[in-house]
């Protein structure tokens, strides 16, 4: 994660934070909290870096194995 990096949308400045990611694979939802990303303080858009996309792929994979309709995960708990 470069800091210092602009926006690829729209230029603007990015700087890290979290965000929430959502993946909806049908039979269920899981919600990720405060996933660790790069923001762009202009329009919004979060980045998430591969070793985040990684995680969160394998929470996904989780949760669907467990069959819940919504399984919400806070990374920040
Ligand atoms: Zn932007």
């Amino acid at each position: 994660m470069t800091e210092r990096s602009l926006c690829p949308l729209c230029g603007g400045q990015l700087e890290a934070g979290t965000t929430t990611f959502t993946a909806d694979f049908g039979r269920g939802v899981v919600v990720v909290r405060h996933v660790p990303a790069t923001l762009c303080t202009q329009c919004g858009e979060a980045w998430i870096d591969d070793r985040q996309a990684a995680k969160l792929e394998e929470l996904v994979g989780n949760a669907r194995r467990n069959g819940r309709a919504v399984e919400v995960i806070d990374l920040a708990a």
